[in-house]
């Protein structure tokens, strides 16, 4: 078997690494994990390592994905090393990742399962009691409401409450929320749960947050859920643009591998974010010139249909008509649309205003910068576009770019333009969309989310349907109830529809409620109502305050399986020890529950669940992928390649995977398995596959579906203000209004407007109902997500507290110091924060500049201070608005209208 070969060497990235790292420390000193400091500690670890055992794993926080040693000594996971031999960060990780060991074991449930005193009492009454009954100590968790049940004894409780719901209520009355942090085969069961054993389109995951956007943008444009490109393509680009990715705080191996590059080969970069981050003064620390930094709130659409503009009328050379006009249908409509509506010029007079940068001459630099690197593709090519050479521009996106009522549309706009200039299907150009969570691509790849079925397909393909019902030995009469069960709104009108009484219960696996929109009036109202079987690690989590029963899980490091990082490459995530007593892990409880559930309604539940357990008491995890490869057979996503490796040469799957240190899907053959996978799709960079599903492009006619992006802002106010109703008016429900957020998104808006009209003015002198400012929530480089990370002593003293960015003269003209105490009040809720005025603030970290108008603030931080309702003051989204993009179903985060108050 080949281990996977790469240019890029580790010794040349820790050497130039070293010189990013004093650059870095200039701009905002935030480069904790200094390189050289890492190798030392790296080879401490290693020295240490004599008596610890050793597992593999991907890092269980971004989606990077780097590769990481995890290990353990008696029996405990200690810490971890990152691995030199994996190509995504050849022995680098960010400050997240090697402190990933520490919170594995703090505050951390273990034992029996508790369930609620007043449920348990009404289950033990003659002929069970109302098997509807939801308990009435919600919000709460301690000992005084709970009771400890044997394992086998809550879940049959469960099972039995489930199984009259769906028999009284129907499949998708039952709805579950699951993780981009399972493992892939965790999601292959739980849908097949969902859909397969009740029937049920109820399904969603904290994917639907992270990158939906970018999924329904290359199903509309490519026909498939496919980032075409690999890590590796970073180093072979003549250009970066970043949209709303924050890459050095959210990514930081790609972000050092990105500014390495710069550093060698002097590319241009663009950073297109409202704030002036740490991304944009690494950059510009490596070559100030060339480094540009595009200050847009909300205009991507418009900047990237403006580029097409100026590239079309001033550098038509890097036009790559013959491709267009061969693989590509929608180009005229496109073509026409930006020549007319979007110059410049236009844009300016549209969109400009405060906060929006897009001046004709910075549109035109960028543009200039984009057709150069182009040109350098096409001189590798020796002057043609379709010729062998590589290179061109890279656009990358992050989950902030997801995030807005138009997501689908802003990454249809960016493929648009990369088509247009045939920076698309080959090495070294083409869009990247950079996950979030460490497996969201694992949700994505096995259909976790309403109207999906694994393997890129949608529920409403009947063949598929067959093929799956099959595989998952059901009926397939239960996915076509799945299929025409509603859920619209994804995972917001999931929490509509019960609130409206429509789901009657939920599981949450892995997951917790909080990444969810609109808390007060939306999420935490809904699951009050609703009969809560919660699987979690901790015990101050916020699920746990609305559980009614709760069942103690294994974590990362102490199961088998696999994680699908960005790049679209399956790692191996190894067992390092076991799980503290009593918690299993989340496959496991739901095979259990489903196995029952099925027998409870006339299923087999042996016969749909065929899986062994090992001699510890665990379900084999192994089987069930080998269950995914063969089901995979056939299609976009094809793995079967890597049983063909295992009948030919032996090595089962997770020996390939952690030999060869990940594949990349698609390894349809024995040829591509045995050579790490797919590296780059579309067009003839499959590899030698025989039998390919499709023609060059995944969609129906084998081409790029290019679509005209719009953006205006003519009647903004009037439907704006309509949107500000959600959330702020009792029984105003987004999937009743369909037709206004589908109007929104097609003009580009934003979810809030704030009232610009009272800036300049000290905070107690703003009318109690107006919100100058915006407000936006992110991540910062310390943390990752809400729980794991704040339980970790070293990244909380970093980064310990809720706060928020402020501009220097907003802070002046509304009579607020730094360090202050304020609340910020939005037209739904408030959360508290510390402010944080301009980079030489004395709160922590102090490393991004907002501009005028706008406030900043992570969410990684909303329950370190409590998990409790009672006590909880940092809560971001009790803030945020619930308006989601009409196709993706992606919620827009980063724009609310805000108010400051001083506490
Ligand atoms: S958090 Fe992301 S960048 Fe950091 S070590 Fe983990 S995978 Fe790598």
């Amino acid at each position: 078997m080949k281990r996977i070969k790469n240019k890029f060497n580790r010794r040349d990235f820790l050497k130039n690494s070293a010189f990013l790292t004093g650059g870095a420390a200039g701009a905002g000193g935030f480069m904790v994990g200094a390189n050289p400091e890492l190798e030392v500690a790296s080879a401490k670890a290693q020295d240490a390592e004599e008596g610890r055992t050793t597992a593999l794993a991907q890092c269980p926080y971004c989606g990077v994905g780097c590769g990481t040693i995890i290990q353990a000594e008696n029996g405990k996971i200690v810490s971890m090393r990152p691995d030199k031999d994996h190509p995504t960060n050849f022995g680098l990780q960010c400050i997240k990742g090697l402190t990933a060991a520490e919170p594995i074991y703090v505050d951390r449930m273990e034992g029996d399962p508790y369930v609620r005193k007043d449920v348990w009492e009404e289950w033990n009454k003659p002929d069970h009691g109302d098997l509807e009954y939801v308990s009435k100590t919600k919000g709460s968790f301690d000992e005084e409401h709970f009771i400890r049940v044997p394992y086998h004894d809550a879940g049959k409780m469960v099972s039995h409450k489930i199984a009259h719901l769906h028999k009284k209520y129907g499949g998708n009355s039952i709805g579950l929320y699951g993780s981009g942090q399972l493992t892939m085969e965790g999601q292959y069961i739980e849908n097949l749960f969902m859909k397969g054993v009740l029937g049920s389109n109820t399904i969603e995951a904290n994917a639907r947050m992270c990158m939906t956007s970018a999924v329904t943008g290359y199903f509309a444009t490519l026909g498939s859920d496919t980032p075409p490109l690999a890590y590796e393509d970073i180093e072979l680009s003549d250009m970066i643009m970043h949209f709303g990715h924050n890459a050095r705080e959210a990514h930081p191996i790609i972000f050092w591998r990105a500014a390495d590059h710069k550093r060698k080969k002097d590319i241009p970069t663009v950073i297109v974010d409202p704030r002036r981050t740490g991304t944009v003064m690494g950059y510009e620390d490596i070559n100030p010139k060339n480094s540009v930094h595009v200050p847009i709130l909300n205009g991507d659409i418009s900047f990237l249909n403006a580029i097409a503009h100026v590239l079309l009328k001033e550098h038509d050379d890097v036009i790559d008509w013959d491709f267009v006009k061969e693989h590509a249908n929608g180009w005229k409509e496109y073509v026409d649309g930006c020549l007319n509506d979007y110059s410049p010029e236009q844009v300016q007079d549209r969109m400009g205003g405060k906060n929006h940068d897009v001046s004709p001459a910075l549109i035109r630099r960028v543009a200039g910068m984009f057709a150069d690197a182009t040109r350098k593709r096409l001189a590798r090519s020796k002057g043609k576009h379709s010729g062998k050479g590589y290179g061109g521009v890279i656009i990358m996106w992050g989950i902030g770019y997801n995030q807005h009522t138009h997501g689908q549309h802003n990454v249809i706009s960016i493929i648009n333009l990369l088509t247009l200039t045939g920076n698309l299907a080959k090495p070294g150009c083409g869009p990247f969309s950079m996950t979030g969570q460490p497996n969201a691509m694992g949700e994505r790849f096995t259909g976790g989310l309403t109207g999906r079925l694994p393997f890129n397909q949608p529920l409403k393909n009947a063949a598929h349907r067959a093929h799956m019902a099959k595989h998952w030995r059901v009926p397939e009469k239960n996915l076509i109830n799945a299929m025409n069960s509603k859920n619209p709104g994804y995972a917001v009108g999931m929490m509509e529809r019960a609130l409206k009484g429509d789901v009657k219960a939920f599981f949450f696996v892995y997951a917790t409620h909080i990444d969810l929109p609109d808390q007060y009036n939306l999420v935490r109202p809904a699951i009050t109502k609703t009969f809560n079987v919660v699987q979690e690690i901790y015990r101050h989590a916020p699920n746990n305050l609305y559980a009614d029963v709760i069942f103690p899980a294994a974590t990362w490091g102490e199961v088998d399986g696999v994680y699908i990082s960005s790049e679209r490459r399956l790692n191996i995530v190894q067992k390092a020890a076991e799980p503290p007593k009593g918690c299993l892990p989340d496959l496991d409880i739901v095979i259990d529950k489903g196995k029952e559930i099925a027998d409870l309604i006339g299923l087999d539940g042996d016969k749909i669940f065929p899986y062994a357990k090992d001699e510890k008491g665990f379900y084999k995890v192994e089987e069930i992928l080998r269950d995914v490869i063969r089901a995979s057979e056939g299609t976009d996503t094809d793995l079967t390649g890597i049983l063909e490796v295992e009948k030919l040469d032996g090595s089962s799957p997770y020996e390939q995977l952690a030999e060869l240190r990940g594949i990349q899907w698609p390894a349809p053959t024995y040829e591509i398995a045995q050579n790490g996978g797919t590296k780059r799709r579309f067009m003839a960079q499959e590899g030698d596959w025989a039998n390919k599903p499709y023609g060059f492009f995944r969609t129906k006619d084998g081409k790029v579906h290019m679509k005209l992006c719009k953006q205006d802002y003519t009647d903004r106010e009037a439907i704006t203000k309509e949107l500000m109703r959600f959330g702020a008016e009792d029984g105003f429900y987004t999937i009743d209004n369909m037709d206004l957020i589908k109007k929104a998104r097609d003009l580009g808006l934003t979810p809030d407007l704030p009232d610009e009209e009272h800036r300049s003015k000290l905070w107690n002198d703003v009318p109690k109902d107006k919100y100058p400012y915006w407000f936006g929530l992110g991540v910062v480089y310390e943390h990752f997500h809400t729980a794991k990370s704040n339980r970790s002593p070293t990244t909380r003293r970093l980064v310990p507290e809720m706060y928020v960015e402020m501009h220097e003269e907003d802070a002046k003209d509304l009579g607020i110091n730094d360090g202050d105490k304020v609340r910020v009040v939005t037209r739904r809720g408030s959360l508290e924060a510390r402010a944080q005025v301009g980079t030489n603030s004395l709160v922590k970290p102090a490393r991004n500049n907002v501009p005028r108008g706008y406030m900043f603030g992570p969410w990684n931080l909303s329950v370190a201070d409590s998990a409790d309702p009672k006590k909880n003051k940092w809560l971001a989204n009790g803030v945020t608005s619930r308006v989601w993009d009409p196709v993706s179903g992606q919620v827009d985060f980063k724009k609310s209208a805000c108010r400051i108050e001083k506490i």
